[in-house]
């Protein structure tokens, strides 16, 4: 059987690597549409070589209807949306109305609109198979067991480039320097997150709303090695979890042909090269938007829609080197802070996330002006 697949953010790294996986193996899939922001020549360069007709390749990923109506192609089975940043939200909706596969790379859409997201996966009989390394891994461990014996989740994360520093340490540190992540290459937006462990923060939201676990039940433990992405531990004792060398191929195969195996295999371990794999707790004092993120998970309604619309104008704001890498944690928390209503329709998740960009903004101007001095 051939799956049909629509590629939504199809130039960017999760994007590539999601096409690399299908060129190896054709006889399994078909690119039935493309989409992608700026880059057009690598756009239309994939067009060209996977046979995707003109009409269903777009460019300009902030054109809404463009993302939704190729999200709800008939002829599509699985959607992969890879879109950067909450503008992926309306693509997830509409893939899960039209019952499609959603293979989720686009964390944000999830964690802003979680309530929403799940009325339309219920209402259009769609299903979500996490792109995300972790979330991927927990999908695998999961099998491990029966859903009534989970006792938590544990989320690894890799710390990032500035694990050990303390929050004094990393009052000077520069873009160039949360950009170096030690594991993993990602875009620009992932690799900052993931320097402020903002990213780990999100992925724990995205956990509750993937597995309807608590957030008592979810926990977050450093492993710079980023070989074991996630762990489910059992009401025995028994922990089953998955190891891999970084190479996102491994979980994007997975999502795309889930239950179904890739026959080819991405980051197998080479045991006798290995060495040790270690584990230590989250500096929470040092990287205050984990903690910030568990607080909005529990919250609730339109906290973690606020949390993460504050994030990627904070984001933006260091990487336009307006504000310190600290400056980051510091929208996050006031504007966080200031309070959120409650979602029960889209139309919730947007203002949310209009009303808390448009603070995130205000606090980054504060900023600005107290540091220029
Ligand atoms: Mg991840």
């Amino acid at each position: 059987m051939t799956r049909r697949v629509v590629v939504l953010g199809s130039t960017g790294s999760i994007g590539t690597q999601a096409l690399d996986v299908i060129r190896r193996h054709r006889e399994h899939y078909e690119v039935v549409a493309l989409a992608a922001g700026r880059n057009t020549e690598l756009l239309n360069a994939q067009a060209d070589e996977f046979g995707v007709p003109a009409e269903r390749v777009r460019s300009g990923l902030d054109s809404t209807d463009a993302l939704t109506e190729l999200a709800a192609l008939p002829d599509a089975d699985v959607v992969l949306n890879a879109v950067v940043g909450f503008a992926g939200l309306p693509a997830t909706i509409a893939a899960l109305e039209a019952g499609k596969r959603l293979a989720l790379a686009n964390k944000e859409s999830l964690i802003a609109g979680g309530p929403v997201v799940n009325a339309a996966r219920v209402r259009g009989g769609g299903e979500i198979v996490p792109v995300d390394s972790e979330h991927s891994a927990l999908y695998q461990a999961l099998r491990g067991g029966r859903r009534e014996e989970v006792a938590r989740l544990i989320l690894t994360a890799s710390g990032g480039p500035f694990r050990g520093r303390t929050r004094a340490e990393l009052e000077l540190v520069t873009v160039e320097d949360a950009l170096k992540h030690p594991t993993w290459d990602m875009g620009a937006k992932i690799t900052i997150d993931s320097s402020t462990l903002m990213n780990k923060g999100l992925e724990v939201i995205e956990a509750h709303e993937l597995f309807d676990v608590d957030y008592d039940q979810v926990d977050v433990v450093v492993h710079p090695q980023s070989v074991v992405h996630g762990m489910v531990e059992f009401t025995d004792g028994a922990t089953v979890a998955q190891l891999s060398m970084p190479d996102m191929r491994l979980p994007i195969g997975l999502a795309l042909g889930a239950p179904d195996r890739l026959s080819e295999p991405f980051g197998a371990i080479d045991w006798t090269s290995l060495g040790s794999l270690t584990f230590e707790t989250p500096d929470l004092e040092a990287f205050p938007c984990l903690a910030l993120a568990y607080e909005a998970g529990r919250t609730g309604g339109g906290a973690p829609a606020t949390l993460s619309g504050a994030n990627e104008v904070a984001v933006e704001a260091f990487l336009d080197r307006r504000i310190p890498w600290l400056g980051i944690a510091e929208v996050n928390a006031e504007v966080l802070h200031q309070g959120s209503g409650n979602i029960t329709e889209v139309a919730d998740v947007l203002e949310a996330d209009r009303v808390a960009r448009e603070r995130a903004r205000h606090v980054v101007e504060q900023i600005e002006a107290r540091t220029a001095l």
